[in-house]
């Protein structure tokens, strides 16, 4: 094994029907307000056997979709296989329905990997960058490694490469210096960019970090208030995300359990999907036409007449 790799003593966590399949460890960034580079270490990746068996558990266990995570995802490196490399072979080796990556850095997202994602039948048409700022002197700050052109052109590309990009990012308000105008930048930015959804934080001092030592401090009210604005914002996106699917027939991955009277599954753009009914459909994707929508998920019925594969999930 090579000096940082690791392996797992024990395995996934599972996200209902999702498992979470760990490839990666650590992060050597820096960004000023982060705790993890110091709480997690440096940049390590999961040895590509112990990737392997975990896979043939996961695929014995009845998963039909899996998630890989890591804490710098796009950062994997492993005897001379990179992050691209590794999706490669997992897209051969691997016996999964769909593999969706979960949050990835913007300068780890290379052409490469969006050309592969736009080819590959398993790993499923969704990013999550996180963006953090749209205003350069913030990004500077936080010793964010994007600008916000690079950024945009980024999801430009993305979205011009993957058809049915479901996209999301993380938004920080209130960082040390963050002005009405760099926060209007922010919002500006994420009106613009079709986002199917934003997570928005408030900045929280962590101590230790480089952003302690930053001087102007935002009040409570104004982070409040710019919260609300981007969260209001995220209800729009959200809700003309999942206008966008109705007409259209997708595959929904199942979960257990009823919610306001509704089953929901999830598409592979990360779409939720509700329909109505008695019939338990957990662990299976079913064929659903969208025909409504509303800010927190899609509606639909099955289309009928669908072979259904009853393979079970362990728990
Ligand atoms: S925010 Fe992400 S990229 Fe930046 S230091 Fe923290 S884990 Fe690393």
């Amino acid at each position: 094994m090579e000096r940082g790799d690791f392996e797992l003593p024990h395995f996934a966590e599972s996200d209902s029907t999702r498992a979470l399949l760990k490839v990666q460890d650590g992060c050597s960034a820096m960004c000023s307000f982060c705790i993890i580079p110091f709480a997690r270490g440096h940049e390590r990746s999961r040895t590509l056997n112990d990737i392997q068996r975990e896979v043939e558990i996961l695929t014995a266990r009845g998963y039909r979709e899996i998630v890989l995570t890591g804490v710098n995802i796009g950062q994997y490196a492993h005897q001379g296989r990179d992050f691209c490399s590794l999706l490669r072979w997992l897209d051969q080796a691997a016996d999964f329905e769909r593999i969706r990556i979960s949050s990835i850095e913007p300068t780890t997202v290379s052409d490469e990997l969006l050309e592969f994602l736009a080819s590959s039948k398993k790993f499923c048409p969704y990013l999550h960058i996180p963006m953090q700022s749209g205003d350069d002197q913030i990004l500077r700050a936080m010793n964010r490694r994007h600008t916000i052109k690079s950024y945009i052109n980024l999801i430009e590309k993305a979205l011009v490469t993957i058809p049915d990009l479901g996209l999301g990012t993380d938004l920080m308000v209130g960082f040390p210096g963050e002005t009405e105008s760099s926060f209007q930048n922010t919002l500006a930015v994420a009106t613009d960019l079709p986002f199917s959804y934003l997570h928005v934080f408030p900045y929280s001092p962590r101590p230790g970090t480089a952003a302690m030592r930053l001087k102007q401090r935002i009040p409570s009210a104004s982070v409040k208030k710019r919260a609300d604005l981007l969260l209001d914002l995220d209800r729009v996106k959200r809700l003309a995300f999942h206008n966008k699917q109705i007409g259209k027939t997708v595959s929904a991955l199942f979960e257990s359990g009823t919610r306001a009277a509704y089953r929901f599954g999830t598409t592979p753009n990360f779409a939720r999907v509700g329909i109505t009914g008695s019939e338990d459909f957990r662990n299976q994707i079913l064929q659903v036409t969208i025909t409504a929508a509303t800010d927190r998920y899609a509606l639909g019925h099955i289309v009928p007449s669908q072979q259904v594969n009853c393979a079970m999930v362990a728990r």
